[in-house]
């Protein structure tokens, strides 16, 4: 039954950028040195010190908008977000708001029925991160918390999406393809458990037919894509209880908490004016021509999209394989190396999906590790195509590849694994097992030919694997009819 209600949920995604240098010094942004190992008078907010941007932070921007299909402001202006907090020296985080960086994008994402929605993105901006607050690790002994600034001033890009989706299902679609994206552009880790990828969701039910929006709940720093769906599931329907009692929904921050599956309330949600933002007149405006974005588009990668039709396009595979090889770059790339060498994509699909996935994940590894590289996979294909090994051989010898990192031609001259296909060394083998099981072969001649499977299995084994399957098949049968 459809319920009264509809769901509509908004969601804004802080994507880490992975330069090296922060956002407006020249302080490194490794995670995991000493506390406060990697800060300068700029990102301690010391006074007097100024901001200079970092280039590359705005080329990532435009990557993001342009992949996103925005449209880039040609002229762009930071601000200042007022607010206090102990990770937060200056008082004010410099980030953009009236006039961000790339407005009006959208992305498509595909619904269950196996259609496509636009969900829009209504904006991108840049923004400096935080310090962090630490209330263990040493700070037991003080009575109270540290702060580390080694975070604060990491470039940030905030994308914030339109309230068009309905369902947990549409958020979570937006979020990986999202995810996928700033991924395969290389301008973010994409880890959301250290917070590289992390998501607010803005949450509100209203009676169908409706047009107004109801009150909406923002949900917080959200760090899996699980947790996340959970939050948005529990949070409708908590709000769908409110209404149904009697009650109001209240415009509030709530914190999700995985132990128990709730959300409960953090604080009272505050306004854009709350923050007197202000344009920071440290920084000029910030002035992007047409020539500077289209040497970013040309700059650009495939993107996953364009990539999966190309794979099935070009290399006739089916939409499920596309979508497997495509999930991941490295993965792609990995495949698309396979095609190239080898040239039949379907088989190459199989492999990768098959044999390399199932070695990787047994190893704990990513395909950037994996010990058969697309050279020594091609090569291995190739002899099966030829014939001197059987598709069973194939996977021993990938094995001992995966171990040796020997190649293909190797392993098989070395262990003497060549298929056999020599028509007097099979018959041998079969005239062999035929003397040795007489009543079987009385069996068969009976009528009864099932026993033709177990002859196919004897002549296999005692050729070691090697016998040519349908050399066998074809003997056999000549051999059985006599
Ligand atoms: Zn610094």
């Amino acid at each position: 039954m459809q319920s009264h209600y509809e769901t509509v949920i908004g969601l804004e995604v802080h994507v880490q950028l992975t330069t090296a240098s922060k956002i407006f010094c020249g302080c490194s942004t490794r995670f995991g040195n000493a506390p406060n190992s990697q800060t300068c008078p700029v990102c301690l907010g010391l006074p007097g010190a100024l901001p200079v941007l970092n280039r590359q932070v705005v080329e990532n921007a435009i990557m993001a908008g342009l992949a996103t299909h925005c449209t880039i402001a040609p002229r762009s202006v930071f601000a200042r977000k007022n607010y206090f907090y102990p990770d937060l020296p200056k008082g004010y985080q410099i980030s953009q708001f009236e006039l961000p960086v790339c407005e009006h994008g959208h992305l498509d994402i595909a619904t269950e029925a196996g259609g496509a929605k636009r969900i829009g993105i209504t904006r991108i901006h840049m923004e400096e991160d935080a310090g962090k607050l630490l209330h263990g690790e040493g700070a037991e002994s003080t009575g109270g918390s540290l702060v580390d600034l080694n975070r604060a001033g990491t470039p940030l890009l905030e994308i914030v999406s339109e309230p068009d989706m309905r369902s947990s299902d549409e958020a979570i679609a937006y979020l990986k393809q999202l995810h996928q994206i700033v991924v395969y552009l290389g301008i973010c880790d994409g880890n959301l458990e250290e917070g590289s990828f992390r998501c607010d969701a803005n949450v509100s039910v209203r009676p169908r037919g409706q047009a107004a929006f109801g009150t909406r709940a923002e949900l917080k720093n959200i760090n899996s894509f699980r947790f996340i769906k959970q939050a948005i599931e529990y949070e409708v329907e908590r709000q769908i209880d409110v209404v149904e009692s009697g009650g109001k929904v209240i415009q509030e921050t709530r914190l999700f908490d995985p132990t128990t599956g709730m959300t409960r309330s953090m604080r009272g949600k505050e306004e854009a004016h709350d923050y007197r933002y202000f344009p920071d007149p440290d920084l000029v405006p910030l002035v992007i021509d047409a020539p500077w974005v289209e040497r970013v588009r040309a700059g650009l990668p495939e993107l996953p999209e364009a990539k999966l039709q190309r794979f099935m396009a070009d290399y006739g595979i089916p939409r499920y394989d596309a979508e497997v090889l495509t999930a991941e770059r490295p993965l792609a790339d990995y495949y698309d190396a396979c095609v190239q060498l080898h040239g039949n994509g379907k088989a190459c699909s199989n492999w990768v999906m098959g044999e390399v996935t199932r070695g990787l994940n047994a190893a704990g590894i990513g395909v950037r590790d994996c010990p058969v590289t697309p050279q020594l996979l091609a090569g291995l294909l190739q002899r099966i195509d030829d014939g001197t090994i059987s598709g069973k051989i194939a996977k021993t010898v990938f094995d001992q590849m995966w171990q040796s990192g020997q190649d293909a031609d190797t392993i098989i001259a070395e262990q003497g694994l060549k298929q056999v296909t020599d028509s007097g060394a099979i018959e041998k083998i079969i005239d062999e097992i035929l003397a040795a099981n007489p009543g079987q072969v009385e069996e068969f001649r009976g009528g009864k030919e099932k026993v033709f499977g177990f002859f196919v299995g004897q002549v296999m084994k005692a050729s070691k694997g090697k016998a040519n399957p349908a050399a066998v098949n074809e003997m056999l049968k000549q051999k059985l009819a006599k």
